[in-house]
């Protein structure tokens, strides 16, 4: 189940642009939240259309920038690839490996990886509010 912020956040922010809100926007939350991580728009489409015949792919599109927008979900471009999208709330921190040929994410996380960071920022007098890492190569099923 969804937690209520997650849609509490949304609905604000639909509320906040002027929008409505409808009970396929509330379909294509729930499904996004459900479905595997770094999905693009057709999987995610093709997802919600086979429960749900009567809803379009602009509108599954649209719905996930609106994510992005209100901080829920993170769009990850790469390269020529398709965007990916990932749900952001409630998640633990952590990185990217990213392989260039077949599009697979790997997530990763490095406590010591992370304080370098931290390190670093501090150095320069800065303070990190959010960082991301995506590292580009070969996975080892398409080496
Ligand atoms: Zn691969
Ligand atoms: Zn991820």
């Amino acid at each position: 189940m969804l937690p209520n912020d997650v849609k509490n956040i949304f609905r604000n922010y639909i509320r906040e642009k002027g929008l409505r809100n409808t009970r396929q926007r509330e379909e294509i939350l729930d499904a996004f939240f459900s479905a595997e991580k770094h999905i693009t728009v057709e999987k995610l489409f093709a997802s919600i259309k086979a429960k749900n015949p009567g809803i379009g792919y602009a509108t599954v599109h649209r719905n996930l920038t609106l994510l992005c927008e209100c901080g829920l979900a993170d769009e990850m471009k790469i390269g020529r690839q398709k965007t990916r999208y990932e749900p952001k709330f409630g998640q633990k921190h952590h990185d990217h490996l990213i392989c260039l040929k077949c599009g697979r994410f790997i997530e990763v996380n490095d406590n010591k990886i992370e304080k370098l960071q931290d390190k670093l920022a501090e150095l320069n007098d800065f303070i990190p509010v959010r960082h991301k890492l995506e590292i580009y190569g070969i996975c080892k099923d398409c080496k």
